[in-house]
C-alpha cells in the first residue's frame, strides 16, 4: 500500500469512527467533520409586502471526505433552538447548486465538491427576529464496502444582521408597475451568484425588474420586437433618495427585445445606468436606461424624486424594464446585495400565474393573470414581493 492510499484509509476510518460523535462537538472533543458548512454573507432581514420577514442567504456545503455524500435534510435553527425552516431532499434538489452554478442542482456531493444552498426562511412580522442562525445537516455517507451511514452535522453559524432597514422612495412614478423577478423564490436575481475578480459576489439578491401594465394588464401592445411597444418604455427613472452619483453610462444602444444579446461583456450588462451613493454604506443601481437619456454626471448631488434617465432596453436585457437594486459598494456586480423598503406604495394586485405567465406576457403581449390584492392596499416601509402590482404616487 503506498503512503497516499494509507492516509486515505486513515482519513476514511476517522470519518467512520467520528461520525457518531459529530452531532455533539465540544472544544475538548474535536472531531473530523464529514460536512463543512459556512454562510457566505450574514443574512439581513427583509420586510416584505406579504407582512412577513424574510431571510434570504446562501449556505455553502462542502464534502471534505473521500466518499460521496447524499444530503437528506437541512434545518435552519435560531439561537433559541427554534427550527425556522426544514429543507427536505426535494427542496434541496431545487435549491442546491453544485459549485454555486445555477442550473447545476443536485442533492449529493462527490469527493471534494461543494455546493451552495440558496436558503429562504420567513416568519410573521410580529415574531421575534432571530439573532443567530445555525444549520443541522443530515446526510448519508456512501463508503465502499460499508453500508450507507447516516450522519448529522451542525455548522454554518451566522449572525443575523441587525442593521435597521434602508427606507427609500420609489424608483418610478405612476401606476401599474409589476415587480418582476423579485424576492424571494424567483431565481434570476436571487441566485445570481457570480465568480468575479477571484471571489463570489451576489449583488442582485433583492433586485426587482420593474415593468408596467396597461389598462388591459398587458406589458406590451403591438410588435414585441420594438422597444416602443412596451408600456414602461420611456418612463422617467427617479432617484430613490438624496445622494451622489458615483458612476453612470449613457452611450450603449437599445437591444432588440425578445432575446438577451449574445457575447455582451460583463462590463456592459447594466447597459446605460446610474449608481447613486445614498449614504450609510448603501448604493442604488438603476440599469438598462435609454441611450442619451441619463441626465446626471459623476459627482452630481441629486434629490429624491429627481429624474435620472428614461427606461430603456440597453445592456443584458430582453425587454424594456428598470432593473433596480441596492448594494453595499459602488460596483453594481462586485458587491453584496442588501434589502431595503419603499416608504409608501399602493399594492393593487398579485400574479396568479407565476414567472411562466410573466415571461409569456413579456414575450407575446398576452394579459397577465392577476387577482386583486386582498389586504389594505396602502403599504408603508415594506418591499413589494415578486410579481406584485404596485402604484407610486408622488
Ligand atoms: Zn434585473
Amino acid at each position: 500500500m503506498n503512503p497516499r492510499m494509507r492516509s486515505a484509509v486513515a482519513f476514511a476510518a476517522a470519518f467512520f469512527i467520528g461520525a457518531t460523535a459529530a452531532t455533539a462537538p465540544s472544544a475538548a472533543d474535536i472531531q473530523l467533520t464529514p460536512i463543512v458548512a459556512d454562510v457566505l454573507w450574514a443574512p439581513r432581514p427583509m420586510r416584505g409586502s406579504d407582512a412577513r420577514v424574510h431571510l434570504v442567504y446562501e449556505l455553502r456545503l462542502s464534502n471534505p471526505t473521500p466518499f460521496t455524500l447524499a444530503l437528506e435534510t437541512v434545518e435552519v435553527v435560531d439561537e433559541a433552538g427554534r427550527v425556522l425552516l426544514t429543507m427536505n431532499k426535494d427542496t434541496i434538489g431545487r435549491r442546491f447548486s453544485i459549485g454555486g452554478r445555477r442550473g447545476n442542482e443536485a442533492t449529493s456531493l462527490k469527493v471534494g465538491q461543494f455546493g451552495v444552498l440558496f436558503a429562504h426562511a420567513d416568519f410573521a412580522a410580529d415574531q421575534p427576529e432571530p439573532r443567530t442562525l445555525s444549520h443541522r445537516v443530515s446526510a448519508v455517507l456512501h463508503q465502499p464496502d460499508h453500508p450507507p451511514r447516516p450522519i448529522t452535522v451542525s455548522g454554518g453559524e451566522a449572525r443575523v444582521d441587525q442593521a435597521p432597514p434602508i427606507v427609500l422612495g420609489p424608483p418610478l412614478h405612476g401606476e401599474g408597475y409589476l415587480a418582476g423577478d423579485g424576492c424571494c423564490d424567483s431565481i434570476r436575481h436571487v441566485r445570481a451568484l457570480l465568480p468575479l475578480d477571484g471571489r463570489f459576489a451576489l449583488a442582485q439578491r433583492f433586485a426587482i425588474d420593474w415593468e408596467q401594465l396597461d389598462g388591459d394588464n398587458r406589458l406590451l401592445r403591438g410588435d414585441p420586437k420594438k422597444v416602443e411597444s412596451y408600456t414602461i418604455f420611456g418612463r422617467d427613472v427617479v432617484a430613490v433618495a438624496n445622494g451622489t452619483v458615483v458612476a453612470m453610462r449613457n452611450d450603449l444602444p437599445e437591444q432588440v427585445p425578445g432575446a438577451l444579446p449574445a457575447g455582451l461583456p460583463v462590463s456592459e450588462a447594466d447597459g446605460n445606468f446610474v449608481v447613486l451613493d445614498i449614504g450609510g454604506g448603501a448604493f442604488a443601481l438603476f440599469a438598462h436606461m435609454q441611450p442619451g437619456s441619463v441626465t446626471v454626471q459623476p459627482g452630481a448631488r441629486v434629490k429624491r424624486g429627481d429624474v435620472l434617465g428614461k427606461v430603456g432596453n440597453t445592456g443584458n436585457s430582453s425587454a424594456p424594464h428598470l432593473h433596480f437594486h441596492v448594494m453595499d459598494g459602488p460596483s453594481p456586480l462586485l458587491a453584496n446585495g442588501i434589502p431595503y423598503v419603499i416608504d409608501r406604495f399602493r399594492l393593487t394586485a398579485v400574479s396568479t400565474g407565476g414567472t411562466a405567465d410573466f415571461d409569456k406576457a413579456e414575450a407575446t403581449g398576452t394579459p397577465m393573470s392577476l387577482t386583486s390584492f386582498a389586504g389594505k392596499p396602502q403599504l408603508e416601509q415594506l418591499l413589494p414581493m415578486d410579481l406584485t402590482v404596485v402604484g407610486f404616487t408622488r
